[in-house]
């Protein structure tokens, strides 16, 4: 046993002191084994207590740490040779820090009790908490995840009003801005935001949400999970009502709401909910997980909606996604390649390009941040009866002119390739050509 010192009252000490000099040898021991208890019992408390500001140290570090990468995520993993800490920077993840064996399995548990999670279970669970440290604070949603390693643990962390750009502030080039602030000033009708997980597609619903006019119009969200808090907008999570969009949708009617932001469709019955709510004089945003604009319109219409409904209803689809910008400190030109020029095929017009090239700024990646690629579909009539008629994705693709879908997201990256905004193998990892 380590060297340890204790305070023991005095008359504890005078009854220790008498015992030892009658040397009863049962009583001594008796004490004796008492203060060994108290002994390890103080050093116990020592080590957790010592543990205790050791997580909060080590996840304080990691946090700071994370935020000033800007990063969305992190994710906590269990490895075979250690417990690693990952950030989802620009999209992409990277190994920022470890933890220690010892401290692993407490940073866990504490991340667990901030959420008020059940830190006696390794069953998946999902919160949300607020933390704060030094004077700063961070709004986190937490899930876990039982590995053969252990616990995982995913972090994402919250918007708060002041992250949410403003319509102008979405893309550094202007072609959508009008755009999107048409559909902002819009007083009925369904506009849809597509395309993969992770593309910004909340980015760009909140940015529309906070363009609306809220002092003369009540704002409805119903959100699963509820992303950032904005100022005049009545959010609900459809965690309120057993994650069912469509029931929360239902009750979200009766307060008379003029827009609504549904958080996903994914059945048919909150389809069919937004579809009469823009066509009875609603504004209504959402989002659908389609790979294309034209996409949508046939995920619409195979899960049993009425393509002369999509008619009157939707006014306005975006498609978007997102590619890594390259660092403004780094980049460097390069002349055009002979297959970059065959490719872009714009009669040698193009004469150079830009690429990363990697610096302490962008944390040598060459990269910093990311800019959206959009394609906006404003189908016409024949569109529409194409897609009554049953026409597959080629047919509807053929009857798009250019007030129709001014440009596609793949045209939209090789001019920003070309405006050196991000380089042409950025955009070719992302999209798939035809
Ligand atoms: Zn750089």
């Amino acid at each position: 046993m380590p060297n340890k010192t204790i305070y023991i009252k005095e008359e504890h000490l005078s009854i220790f002191n008498k015992v030892q000099e009658i040397g009863k040898d049962s009583i001594s021991s008796i004490i004796t084994d008492s203060l060994k208890r108290y002994i390890e019992e103080e050093e116990d408390r020592d080590k957790k207590l010592r543990e205790g500001s050791d997580v909060e140290e080590k996840l304080f570090r990691i946090l700071k740490h994370s935020s000033t990468l800007k990063a969305s995520q992190i994710h906590l993993q269990p490895d075979v040779n250690e417990h690693r800490v990952r950030a989802r920077i620009d999209g992409n993840l990277r190994d920022i820090d470890s933890v220690p064996e010892n401290l692993y399995r407490p940073l866990v548990a504490f991340l667990k009790s901030l959420a008020y999670l059940d830190t006696d279970t390794q069953e998946p669970q999902g919160g949300r908490f607020s933390w704060k440290k030094n004077g700063l604070t961070w709004d986190l949603k937490i899930s876990t995840l039982l590995s053969v390693l252990g616990e995982t643990v995913t972090l994402n962390f919250l918007k708060t009003d002041t992250d949410i750009p403003k319509i102008s502030q979405l893309d550094p080039c202007q072609r959508i801005h009008p755009y999107l602030q048409s559909i902002a000033q819009r007083e009925a009708g369904l506009v849809f935001v597509t395309g993969p997980t992770s593309s910004g597609k909340s980015t760009t619903l909140y940015s529309l949400l906070k363009s609306v006019d809220r002092e003369t119009k009540k704002v409805l969200t119903i959100e699963n999970p509820v992303e950032a808090v904005i100022p005049g907008v009545i959010q609900v999570s459809s965690d309120e009502y057993f994650g069912k969009i469509s029931q929360a949708l239902r009750a979200g009617m009766k307060s008379s709401p003029d827009v609504i932001l549904v958080g996903e469709i994914r059945d048919t019955e909150t389809a069919q909910i937004c579809m009469e709510l823009a066509i009875t004089g609603h504004l209504v945003f959402s989002v659908l997980h389609t790979n294309t604009a034209v996409g949508a319109f046939l995920r619409l219409r195979d899960i049993g909606i009425a393509p002369f409904f999509l008619k009157d209803a939707i006014s306005t689809i975006i498609g978007q996604r997102l590619v890594r910008q390259l660092c403004p400190n780094c980049k460097e030109s390069y002349s055009i390649t002979k297959k970059e020029k065959e490719f872009l095929n714009d009669s040698g017009k193009t004469k150079k390009l830009y690429r990363p090239k990697g610096c302490s700024a962008c944390g040598q990646t060459g990269y910093q941040g990311q800019i959206p690629l959009w394609e906006v579909l404003q189908p016409s009539s024949e569109f529409h009866q194409i897609l009554e008629e049953g026409g597959d994705e080629q047919d509807l693709e053929k009857t798009l002119k250019l007030e129709n879908r001014p440009w596609t997201w793949q045209e939209d990256g090789i001019e920003k390739a070309k405006e050196g905004y991000t380089s042409l193998d950025e955009v070719r990892r992302l999209v798939s050509w035809k």
